[in-house]
């Protein structure tokens, strides 16, 4: 591709720009592929139909690929135990790991959540006992974040719809705030070449506006001393220096500087007034897309939650429905609750975070445990797919071919095993339920996760 004049013309401001090797690299169609693990589901890499390649060095758990698989067929994505992520996007772990006390349990908050790269992450680094609430104003998009938390098994997760003013409300609950703000995008030209089409220099004024009123929004629910994470995919100026020294100028909030390493090529930065630190990623520096970070530290009195007089709207579960509820869990140390006659089970962190989101539209909260059914639970398969599932059920253990027949919730033989719940595996990872009924089974996997691509 070659980038229109006027859109390089408006980067030649931006700290580091090489504009002939920025060039270049769009103009060579050269494209990069990565993951990241989840740590708490590792998977054998036998099970993977690609090769894993090199680290993407400033994270734990991302590895480039040297091309790009069909990943809509590798059914360890559908258990949740990898996520295709770009790999510039995976430096939150270092602003994390340099911003935050990861000593002792945080609540978080990561605002513009959709489709999940960044809260599923977080859910990997946040110390336990920590609660991620992932947010997502858009209300067709949360169901993809939704998809993808409930995937990636962690029960400290709740996932909120709003708008960020609703958050103003709710007083400072927050130790982190994470904000990958919607942006102008000119970080994924390479990527995605069409998008170069809707780029204006009014698209940037538009979103740096948005931007300001994000985080205006959301900073009152950030705890003094409380993080800031703020990350855009996108080159301008104005949308990433001018807002980090907004921040520190309208919100008195202090610039935390991140160690990066030479070898890594981010280009370090200061916005122009307040000298505030960002991170910026080329795709002629760096092996990624482009990308800024920042980080703050909020230094002023913040006011703490208000005192809810309502009640919540879900309620304990009675004694014999919680024991017959145990035998399906590996824990009990979790509180259980029904709302709108659907068991759900919240450690007790994430049970006193949710208390504090009452005026929320809550969309997901903690695991999703299924339906009482007079004497047995009729299991979700969030808890299939979580770490809270006994480890005592029935295994149909499937190859490759079985796996994307039950994925596309086609009926898989369960023969040999006992009738009943079973769950089924693929390379030792659970991909949902399914009941053997007898002389048939029954395919539990979610019609609307079903693939529908044929082979
Ligand atoms: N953090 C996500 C991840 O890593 O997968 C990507 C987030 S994307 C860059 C920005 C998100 O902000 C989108 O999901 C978009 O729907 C949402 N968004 C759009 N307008 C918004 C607004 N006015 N307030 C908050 N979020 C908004």
């Amino acid at each position: 591709m070659t980038l229109p004049a006027h859109i390089i013309k408006a980067f030649r401001n931006a700290p580091g720009f090489d504009e002939a090797a920025f060039c270049r690299v769009h103009e060579s169609g050269d494209q990069v592929v990565s993951v990241r693990l989840n740590p708490a589901k590792l998977p054998d890499p036998a099970a993977l139909n690609f090769h894993l390649g090199a680290k993407v060095p400033w994270t734990s758990s991302g590895y480039y690929l040297s091309e790009r698989p069909f990943f809509t067929f590798e059914p360890l994505l559908h258990a949740g135990a990898f996520y295709v992520q770009e790999a510039s996007s995976m430096f939150l772990e270092q602003a994390l790991e340099q911003t935050c006390d990861l000593s002792t349990p945080l609540v978080a908050l990561d605002l513009c959540a959709a489709p999940g790269g960044k809260s599923t992450h977080l859910l990997s680094l946040l110390p336990a006992e920590s609660v991620l609430v992932s947010n997502e104003v858009i209300r067709s998009r949360s169901s993809i974040l939704e998809e993808n938390l409930v995937k990636w098994g962690a029960a400290n997760s709740i996932i909120t719809n709003n708008d960020p003013r609703d958050f103003s409300a709710i007083g400072a609950i927050f130790d982190l705030i994470v904000i990958d703000a919607p942006c102008s995008g000119s970080g994924m030209f390479r990527k995605d070449p069409d998008s170069t089409n809707g780029w204006s220099e009014d698209l940037v004024k538009l979103c740096s506006q948005r931007q300001q009123r994000i985080i205006a929004d959301v900073w009152p629910a950030l705890k003094e001393g409380g993080t800031l994470i703020y990350s855009t995919c996108s080159y301008s100026v104005e949308e990433d220096e001018l807002i980090a020294d907004w921040i520190v100028g309208e919100l008195q909030a202090n610039t935390i500087p991140i160690q990066t390493v030479v070898d890594w090529s981010i280009v370090g930065s200061k916005s122009p007034v307040h000298q505030a630190a960002g991170y910026r990623f080329y795709p002629n520096k760096v092996k990624g897309e482009g990308f800024y970070l920042a980080a703050f530290r909020k230094s002023t009195v913040a006011d703490p939650p208000p005192k809810h007089k309502s009640k919540p709207n879900w309620e304990p579960v009675p004694k014999n429905i919680r024991e017959g509820i145990q035998r399906w869990l590996n824990t009990d140390e979790l509180v259980l609750v029904n709302s709108n006659d659907n068991l759900l089970a919240l450690p007790v962190a994430t049970e006193k975070c949710l208390q504090q989101l009452r005026s929320l539209y809550i969309r997901k909260a903690g695991v999703s445990l299924g339906k009482w059914a007079g004497k047995d639970l009729v299991p979700d398969h969030a808890l299939a797919l979580s770490h809270l599932l006994a480890n005592k059920f029935p295994v149909l253990s499937v190859n490759r071919e079985q796996a994307l027949n039950y994925l596309r919730k086609e009926e898989v033989n369960a023969s040999e095993t006992p009738k009943g719940w079973a769950t089924v595996q693929f390379g030792g990872h659970i991909l949902g339920w399914i009941k053997q009924l007898g002389n048939r089974s029954n395919n539990y996997y979610p019609r609307d996760w079903r693939i529908l691509k044929p082979a």
